[in-house]
């Protein structure tokens, strides 16, 4: 696997790798991979004939009291683990070479950036978009790989994607994998680094008492009395709650009757450490 950094080098990388010929699929990360990554390269693998990845802790997408300085970078360990998943190549950007001084264009996805994590991060999703929509010109791959662990900003990228009329990925082809989870249910992040042992206990709770809620909606208990119950018992468990919305999937918009695609979202705060999942309410 060839590691890259500077961006004239990533662009020959690529037209070699094209042509020997075949389809490329992306995977976006920021470092710090787990098994949740890993499961994206694998999809990866699966649709299409030479795997890139990208580590790129991207300073936009943090708020200015965010933990961007702390983030866990671990270039060796993913440079590593992404070789032997079969990855030909890693885009690794520093800070100046994505933003050279000067840059200032902002790619903004309103109707899908201001509700859930985008009320409590504000200008998070710009920042997500911005970079992504870079990181899709620069490396043009056929197909994208993304975790339905961040499902708003997989809606944000798959709407850019459509209004912005992207060429690459090709249109349709941003796919989505479900969230890879530890065995009592707590989804992989790697901001689960930051929790001591008595915090990573409390945040198992944090998906069994949403897997509860969704089974209390699917035995037909009332949405409201559901979201309540689930609010006290993860106050209960020591968390601050940011939101515990059911919307719909697709639009994320409220959703006030359920259908098959209205989704379980909750963010929440263990200590300093913020945690989000999403389920689906009907259908696993
Ligand atoms: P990150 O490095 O946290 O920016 O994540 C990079 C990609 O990995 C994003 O598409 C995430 O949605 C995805 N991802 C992170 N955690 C998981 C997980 N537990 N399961 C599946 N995908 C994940």
């Amino acid at each position: 696997m060839q590691t890259i950094s500077r961006l004239p080098l990533l662009r020959t990388a690529l037209d070699a790798l094209r042509r020997a010929g075949g389809t490329i699929a992306f995977v976006p990360t920021m470092g710090a991979l787990h098994e949740g990554h890993m499961a994206l390269v694998r999809e990866a693998a699966r649709q299409a004939d030479h795997v890139v990845a990208s580590i790129f802790v991207n300073p936009t997408q943090f708020g200015p009291n965010e933990d961007l300085a702390a983030y866990p970078r671990r270039m060796a360990a993913d440079q590593s683990a992404l070789a032997q998943a079969g990855v030909a190549l890693l885009w690794a950007p520093d800070a100046a070479e994505m933003y050279p001084s000067g840059f200032t264009t902002e790619v903004r996805v309103p109707s899908l950036s201001t509700m859930l994590c985008g009320a409590h991060r504000p200008g998070h999703f710009a920042g997500v978009a911005t970079v992504v929509c870079k990181l899709f010109n620069q490396v043009r791959p056929d197909v994208a790989v993304f975790g339905e662990k961040d499902w708003q900003q997989l809606a944000v990228i798959r709407r850019m994607a459509r209004d912005l009329d992207l060429a690459a990925p090709a249109p349709g082809r941003i796919v989505g994998v479900p969230t890879v989870r530890e065995a009592d249910g707590l989804a992989l992040s790697s901001r689960n680094a930051y929790l001591d042992p008595q915090e990573r206990l409390q945040a198992a709770q944090l998906p069994q008492a949403m897997a509860a809620a969704v089974a209390a909606l699917r035995s037909g208990e009332p949405e409201s009395r559901v979201l309540g119950t689930l609010r006290d018992a993860l106050v209960a468990a020591g968390f601050a709650v940011d939101y515990a919305e059911l919307r719909d999937g697709d639009t994320l918009e409220t959703a006030p009757v359920l259908t098959p695609a209205t989704r379980l979202f909750v963010a929440a705060r263990v200590g300093r450490t913020r945690l989000i999942d999403n389920m689906a309410v009907e259908g696993g």
